[in-house]
């Protein structure tokens, strides 16, 4: 028998979010961020569960290359571009789009001898400071891009940095149009959080990356609510149960001291799986359905449940760490972190398991 953790990953859950993608944004293309192993679900399995999708971003051209291998047309994104000179041969071999993001990357490109022009998205500093020209230099890296032979279609691209928060994405939007006014070029800015609640940042691709695996992109709006549904469910199974006495503790260390008669159920699942060591006692699970909380120290390979509360509940019992029935938001907020680590940081050692 193997081990009884494992994370299932929902292919209509993924279908079901492109298509609300969509109906969000009719006027647009969609370009589904699949980068990070398909943030945690399988890059490929994700794209296949995607072919709908109008392009797809990466961060490498390893990425580039296994999905031009396995058939995918699309155009194909590199979101922070190349890394060098060398790395031309392979974007045109992969008919790879790259951003540009600097100036060392836009002389690379523009000085090459390619058999075939690369298309860019140049990306546009617009406030976040992370990637991207500024404002003012926008108009002469469009001038410079469009007379080299070797660039082909171009598109203006920027990256909102909160559009999930209450400061919202228009003082974004207004400095994008005002640096890119009179280019004429194609443009894309909305992530996850402005498709879902900023149409005015449509534009003519929209890159959601989060709400395709179900999962909100909002502190104070659940995904359910925003009709999302999750697309992985990593659970397991009860393989122990104790009973600790009123002053004893659970697990490593003396953190976590009982006030009363507590069972305790050990779940196969630890910090070495992906689940957070920081979760605290209090932490959301479900054991056989019902909620119920961690118990002291997420230990490598195990952590503790609280079934005082639940008779029933036995070795064998199912658990859900997160997914279908727990959101893995309310993991992550107990954590103190965001779903989209959590699910990154899926542990190579899960198993997954495929399902419609
Ligand atoms: C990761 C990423 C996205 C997707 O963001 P979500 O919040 O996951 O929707 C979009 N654009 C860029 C440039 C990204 O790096």
């Amino acid at each position: 028998m193997p081990r009884p953790l494992k994370a299932r990953i929902h292919l209509s859950s993924i279908r079901h979010n492109l298509g609300l993608a969509r109906r969000h944004a009719p006027a647009s293309r969609v370009l589904a961020v699949i980068k990070a192993n398909g943030y945690g679900h399988g890059m490929l399995r994700v794209a296949q569960a995607l072919r709908g999708a109008d392009g797809l971003a990466v961060l490498s051209l390893d990425e580039a290359a296994a999905l031009r291998a396995a058939g995918f047309s699309q155009p194909i994104v590199l979101l922070e571009g190349i890394f060098g000179v060398e790395d031309i041969p392979a974007v045109v071999d992969n008919r790879v789009t790259c951003v540009i993001h600097r100036p060392a990357q836009m002389e690379w490109l523009c000085n090459a001898a390619v058999s075939r022009p690369i298309d860019v998205w140049l990306k546009v500093n617009s406030g976040m400071n992370r990637l991207g020209f500024s404002p003012a230099a926008v108009a002469d890296a469009v001038a410079h891009l469009r007379q080299s032979a070797a660039v082909g279609n171009l598109l203006l691209m920027t990256h909102l940095a909160t559009a999930d928060e209450r400061r919202g994405a228009g003082w974004q939007l207004a400095a994008f149009q005002q640096s890119t006014a009179g280019l004429s070029l194609p443009a894309s800015l909305a992530n996850s959080a402005a498709l879902l609640r900023y149409p005015e940042t449509h534009a003519d691709w929209v890159r959601p990356g989060i709400m395709l695996y179900g999962v909100s992109p909002f502190a104070d709006e659940s995904a359910a609510r925003a009709g999302l549904r999750p697309a992985m469910t990593l659970q397991s199974e009860i393989i122990a149960v104790q009973q600790a006495s009123a002053g004893e503790t659970i697990g490593y260390g003396e953190g976590c001291r009982v006030e009363r008669t507590t069972r305790v159920g050990i779940v196969a699942c630890g910090y070495a799986d992906g689940y957070p060591r920081h979760a605290p006692s209090g932490t959301p699970i479900l054991v056989g359905g019902a909620k119920t909380q961690l118990l002291g120290r997420v230990s490598m390979d195990m952590l503790a449940a609280d079934l005082t509360d639940l008779p029933t509940a036995a070795v064998g019992s199912p658990v859900v760490l997160w997914g279908e029935g727990l959101p893995v938001e309310d993991v992550a907020h107990a954590a103190g972190t965001i779903g989209y680590e959590l699910l990154c940081a899926l542990a190579p050692r899960v198993p997954v398991a495929e399902e419609e």
